[in-house]
This record gives C-alpha cells, structure tokens and sequence, in this order.
C-alpha cells in the first residue's frame, strides 16, 4: 500500500512530479516527486511503515542471492576501509544498516571495533549467531546508543531506503565522538532519472515486442549530489566531500529488478555505460550511478 506524504527535510507538502517509476525493492509503481521547499527527491505516494518493515524484515535478503552480494561488495568495502583509514587510522565503529555485518565483519579483521544496527531481523540473527557481531535490531535510534562514542560511523546504500534518513542522519551526529567521521553511499539522482528518461522516450517510439525494462533503480529517498550536501550540512557536519562511486557488473539490484533473464543484456550494456559516465563525471560533475560522501563532526 502507498501513502500520500510530505517531505523528510522540510516537512513541506509542496512537490512537483519527476517521473512515474517502480520503486526498488517492491516493484511498485509511484512517482518520483521533487520538494517545492528543499529540493529533494522522493517517492510519493510511498510505501507505508508496516510495507516497508515486512519488505526489510523479511523479505529483502533472499539466499539464492548471498553469494552475488558478497561478491559485489566486498571489493567496495576493502576500498572504502583502506580510505576511512587513512584519515582514522582504527577505533569504534558504527554501521548503520549493517544487513548480514559483512562490513563489520572485514573491519574487525583490520582491527575495528564495530556495532552494527539494521531492520531485519534474519540479517541480524545472521550478523549475531553466525558472525558473532555486536548488532542492534531495528531503526537506529532504537539502539539508544550513548553520544560522543563512535569515531567512525559507515551506512552503505542505506541511507536513501531508509523511512526517515533525515532522523537518521541526526542521530548519527549525535553518537559520533567530535572530530568523528561520517562515510555514505546512496544512488545517485541525476544518473536513474536521466537514464530512465531516455529508455521512456525510446520505448515510446518503438515497436511494442523492442521495448527494454530502463536497468535503474528507484529507491524511496533518491539524492543528488545537492540535497546530499544539504542534509550532512544542516546535520552539522563539515569538511563535506561528495564524489562519484562507480558500479560492478555484478550489481544484484539490478539483476533482480530486470530478472535473471536480462543478465546478460545487463551486463553488456548498462554496466559499460554506466562505467563510461563514471569516466566522464569529473571534477563537479557527478553524475555517476551512486555517489559516496565523506564528512566530519566538528
Ligand atoms: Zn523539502
């Protein structure tokens, strides 16, 4: 079931509609709308609480798809490690939305004290029983973790299929220690929409039996490199970095959302061309598929 509901940010009930799209992971169509106020993007009418919750909980980790996952991130999460370490060298460390704790997994080989949080509670088992992590079940100020007590807190793709990123994102100011870290990859925007975009408009001019599912993803909260930059600035953070993060062919969402079937098709052409705009997004222009953003607690 969908609701109507105003913005995160600002609360403000002004938008104007984007794009219909189907929202990822619950393949429902909605629309994506753009704050009048603020700027964000999101979706609306949204999936409700209780959908949102029985999708996290129990549905999101599917077991068929365990290995591609853990193929596809652990090379992002040695790379993003080693640069979280070469500004804080180890210590405590926080990740929000940790799933199965993959991620807390590899920081504790590489000396990390980590805690995790995360809705589901068959990732959570999995984190707790199987990988003998400390992890938290359920939103992340249900923790109630002390303040001022994380150097480093981490939440990969996350952040933009949270229910309130925005809460979220101020909790996490609140338990980093001072001069604490915050590291963040979502989706990118500008990337899903424009690519969206234009597989509309072709599939609107050609043959019904041509037309292609567009390989992009949807997720409830879509930043661009703006409104991330807002949300870490109006949290209170500084030193605020926001850049491009590249894509891996082996990306499970994608695979997923188009079916095994489009696999190959996936692999051949959204992958090379989301690679290319990789290349080509430099400097300020972020337009690649994610984006990942660095900043600080003062
Ligand atoms: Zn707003």
């Amino acid at each position: 079931m969908l609701v109507k509901t105003p913005c995160n940010f600002c609360n403000s009930k002004d938008y104007v509609a984007l794009n219909q799209v189907v929202i990822s992971p619950i393949h429902e169509t909605s629309w994506l709308v753009r704050c009048k106020k603020c700027g964000l993007a999101y979706i609306n009418p949204k999936p409700t609480l209780e959908r949102e919750r029985r999708l996290y909980d129990l549905e999101y980790f599917k077991p068929e798809e365990e290995a591609l996952w853990r193929e596809y991130r652990y090379p992002l999460f040695e790379k993003m490690l080693s640069r979280i370490e070469s500004t804080i060298p180890d210590g405590s460390l926080l990740d929000v939305g940790c799933g199965k704790g993959y991620f807390l997994d590899l920081a504790r080989k590489r000396g990390w004290q980590g805690v995790g949080t995360d809705v589901s509670s068959t990732a959570v088992q999995f984190a707790r029983d199987t990988l003998r992590l400390e992890v938290h079940r359920g939103e992340l100020r249900d923790a109630k973790l002390p303040e001022n007590s994380f150097g480093v807190a981490t939440s990969w793709n996350v952040l933009d299929q949270a229910y309130d990123p925005w809460g979220d994102l101020r909790e996490v100011f609140r338990v980093l220690k001072k001069g604490g870290l915050i590291a963040l990859r979502v989706s990118n925007l500008h990337f899903h929409l424009y690519l969206q975009r234009l597989f509309d408009l072709t599939n609107s001019i050609i043959p019904e039996g041509l037309r292609v599912t567009a390989p992009t993803v949807f997720h409830v909260y879509m930043f661009s490199p703006g409104t991330l930059r807002m949300f870490l600035k109006e949290a209170g953070f500084v030193d605020i970095r926001v850049e491009n993060s590249t894509l891996d062919p082996n990306v499970p969402a994608l695979i997923n959302f188009a079916g095994k079937s489009a696999e190959v098709l996936l692999r051949n052409t959204a992958y090379p061309l989301a690679q290319a705009v990789y290349y080509l997004s430099i400097g300020n222009l972020l337009i690649s598929p994610s984006l990942l953003a660095f900043a600080r607690k003062p």
